[in-house]
């Protein structure tokens, strides 16, 4: 019977044998801040360099640069964990950057198509060419190694699209690791339950047999909801804290989880 333990404390998936684990990727699987940044300040320099050629008003500029990072959770401490940057996917940080042009004068269509420049200028920060490609965060590789001896599956459950998940894998040597993935690509995204269920299809494991960590608590919501017996939060992916639900267990290195094993790898 192979099981997750939390400092000790096995994890039971109910009668059942723990099949796979679903793992968020930003702020869980990755250290996504420095990039994230990056990206974010790109963005509000190439916003305010457009909308400065469209009006010159150094009042909008302020107002303008103010909106855009509340509205994308970017301080001086860094992203806020579950600000848009960190959370949601492009088409809806796009959304949100229109937003801000609209509240400062912009009529809709004028606003999206400036969104829609900025993001052509800035997506390749976001990619594999990155020079802040995001790191591992800190012990993941050894739980992934104990997880695959033990037999049991991983995914990736992410708002990010096919081609950076699969960029980060690559990177970093994960994708033997991982079986399924889940992106801004399919449908339903998270974090509507149905997307959990959607990938445990592929992986072809029931719910009941799951576990899934995320740094959110729309993920932890949406795991609960979709009827996984093994919910934990991960605290560690940001510099400012992670505030998560109490009504999760959490941790904040990966060496606080061991895997239990017990049986025959069923994969191979
Ligand atoms: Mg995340």
């Amino acid at each position: 019977m192979v099981l997750l333990s939390l400092r000790g404390t096995p994890l039971p998936c109910g009668d059942r044998q723990l099949e796979a684990v679903l793992f968020d990727k930003d702020g869980t699987m990755s250290h996504s801040e420095p990039m994230l940044v990056a990206l974010a300040q790109a963005r509000v320099f190439h916003c305010l360099a457009l909308a400065d050629l469209a009006s010159g008003d150094p009042e909008r500029h302020r107002d303008l640069g103010d909106l855009l990072h509340r509205a994308y959770g970017l301080a001086p401490e860094g992203v806020h964990p579950a600000g848009t940057m960190a959370v949601a996917s492009r088409d809806q940080n796009l959304v949100a950057t229109a937003t801000a042009l609209v509240q400062v004068g912009l009529g809709w269509p004028e606003a999206l198509a400036m969104a829609e420049t900025v993001f052509a200028r800035t997506d390749a920060l976001h990619g594999q060419g990155s020079e802040r490609r995001p790191a591992p965060t800190a012990g993941l590789l050894p739980l992934l190694e104990s997880l695959r001896l033990a037999g049991v599956r991983c995914a990736v459950i992410s708002n990010d699209h096919v081609e950076g998940i699969e960029a980060f894998l690559a990177a970093h040597d994960l994708a033997s690791y991982v079986q399924a993935i889940w992106s801004a690509e399919h449908q339903p995204r998270k974090p509507d339950p149905a997307a959990v269920h959607g990938l445990c299809a592929e992986l072809g494991v029931a719910a009941e047999s799951c576990a899934l960590i995320g740094d959110a608590n729309s993920d932890l919501r949406m795991a609960r909801a979709a009827g996984l017996p093994v919910v934990l939060g991960y605290r560690a992916g940001w510099r400012r804290p992670v505030d998560l639900d109490d009504a999760f267990l959490q941790l904040d290195h990966w060496r606080e989880l061991t895997v239990v094993p017990g049986a025959v790898n069923p994969w191979e």
